[in-house]
């Protein structure tokens, strides 16, 4: 099928041309060297870097206002550092890995060879549009394989740029961009493809493994939750409140890893509040009118953040509206105040649903035993902060609680360590990415043993002598 019979547009028939367009070039080019592999990592290092404005602006339009910053820092330096990392270690990773052989198959060989799988669905949420969907791309690549991107609707501006400059650098069989909303996610996820990986909330999530299922199409599912961060009493709170203020409002909380709320020791709940305005009237001495802070992404979502509120100070919930200039948020878009909340309950909406947004609530606890308990009973998050000096009782936390990543004393980080692999754990995610574990989760690890020359099998086929049961009495 030549690119041109490829009906650009986005309805079932077409992404299944699509699909077959990439899937044929993959059938005439299963095995790209390392030397093709790097090449193409290097066409989209060079691509980001030249148009990282670009992607800026994009962004930027989409969100209504995205910190440039961030937006170079959360983005383009992440992406960037994915493909340096990559670049790095591909070679060592294509390696093939030598295993030992049982005593019962000797002298045959035993390796494992990384193969690989094919064509790869990637499906990118909108939060950090440009490094979900390339940073599954690299290993993607990395690993040999062609992709079709499905970026999310919500910033379409950034979704039709990365089409722009994927187009640019690789023919469009080697890599492809469909855009659309759910219902093209959703006729996309029925795809046969050879992997499929998903980024965003938990309940797609269900839906995405379920279209996956009929094929037997294995998934990396990237999703959400709520994540807490638990602060020790010992732990200076000036410096717990700075991590946690930042970790919280970049990307004005629109961040799968942002510490979604706090428990905090009864007796420290004023303080921690206190010590909070403080830290982020620092990194943003003014809000609405501060291009430093980013907004919250459309009219719905900042609805349904006010709602939280609305709806949590309806049920006894006292909120502390940090707003640090005095500033009306009226003409400011959709950027929103962060909120922080005490006194929350159960029953209010903010504490059963993911925030994704800049509202705060404190939990008050008894005792961080009380702390641990609570997390248990809730389901397990895709990230834990936990602030302490104390080492063993850090790994009591560790050991006691579940999550897909941790980082202690500082928020979201473990994210940026390329060395460690990210994933989630239950209904925060499944399988991983990032580092070694994002090449091996893009690839067949396939299995291979290697009879030698000198063939021992014979011992141990019939007819059955006296000689095999002494062979078995022997391996027994
Ligand atoms: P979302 O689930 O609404 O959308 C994500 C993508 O799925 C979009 O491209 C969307 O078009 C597509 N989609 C929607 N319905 C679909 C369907 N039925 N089948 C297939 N695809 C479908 O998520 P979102 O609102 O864009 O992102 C926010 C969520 O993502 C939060 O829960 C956040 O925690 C999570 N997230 C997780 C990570 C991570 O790395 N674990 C990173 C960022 C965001």
């Amino acid at each position: 099928m030549s690119l041109a019979a490829v009906d650009p547009g986005s309805s079932p028939a077409s992404l299944r041309d699509r699909f077959e367009l990439v899937r044929g070039a993959f059938r005439s080019d299963v095995f790209p060297p390392y030397e093709v592999r790097v090449d193409r990592l290097k066409r989209l290092l060079a691509a980001l870097m030249d148009r990282q404005h670009e992607l800026a602006d994009a962004i930027d339009a989409d969100f209504g206002g995205r910190s440039r910053h961030e937006t170079l820092i959360a983005e383009t330096y992440v992406s960037v550092a994915a493909l340096r990392f990559v670049l790095k270690n591909l070679r060592a990773w294509m390696r093939p890995e030598k295993r030992s052989t049982s005593l019962g198959l000797q002298p045959a060989s035993a390796r494992v060879v990384p193969q690989p799988l094919g064509v790869i669905g990637i499906v990118s949420p909108w939060n950090y549009p440009v490094q979900l969907a390339i940073v599954p791309l690299i290993y993607a690549l990395a690993a040999g394989n062609r992709a079709i991107i499905k970026p999310s609707e919500l910033t379409p501006r950034t979704g039709a740029k990365l089409r722009e400059l994927l187009a640019a650098i690789f023919p469009e069989d080697l890599v492809s961009v469909v855009e659309g909303g759910a219902d093209v996610g959703a006729a996309f996820c029925e795809l046969p493809f050879d992997h499929l990986f998903y980024t965003g909330s938990t309940r797609v999530g269900r839906l995405v493994m379920q279209a996956a299922a009929k094929n037997l199409v294995p998934v990396t599912l990237e999703l959400g939750g709520k994540s807490p961060a638990i602060l020790h009493p010992d732990y200076p709170l000036d410096k717990a409140a700075e991590s946690i203020a930042s970790g919280k409002l970049l990307n004005a909380g629109q961040t799968c890893v942002a510490p979604d709320y706090l428990l905090v020791q009864r007796d420290r709940v004023d303080a921690t509040v206190d010590a909070l305005a403080k830290a982020a009237g620092t990194l943003y001495p003014r809000m609405a009118d501060n291009p430093d802070y980013t907004s919250v992404v459309n009219a719905h979502h900042h609805r349904r953040l006010l709602g939280l509120v609305e709806d949590a100070v309806k049920r006894g919930a006292r909120a502390t509206v940090l707003n640090p200039a005095n500033e009306s948020f009226e003409g400011a878009g959709h950027k929103m105040a962060p909120v922080i909340l005490r006194d929350v309950t159960e029953d209010m909406h903010v504490m059963q649903e993911e925030i994704f947004g800049p509202v705060l609530p404190i939990v008050a606890v008894g005792s961080v035993d009380e702390a641990v308990r609570y997390v248990v009973d809730h389901p397990r998050p895709l990230a834990l902060y936990y602030f302490d000096r104390d080492q063993a009782r850090i790994e009591q936390i560790l050991q006691r609680t579940h999550s897909g990543g941790v980082t202690i004393n500082e928020c979201a980080l473990h994210v940026a360590e390329e060395h460690l692999p990210f994933g989630g754990v239950g209904p925060s995610g499944m399988g991983a990415y990032h580092g070694k574990e994002g090449f091996d989760s893009m690839s067949h690890r396939k299995a291979v043993l290697q009879q030698s020359r000198m063939n021992t099998r014979f011992l141990t086929l019939p007819p059955y002598t006296e000689r095999t049961q002494r062979i078995v009495d022997w391996l027994l």
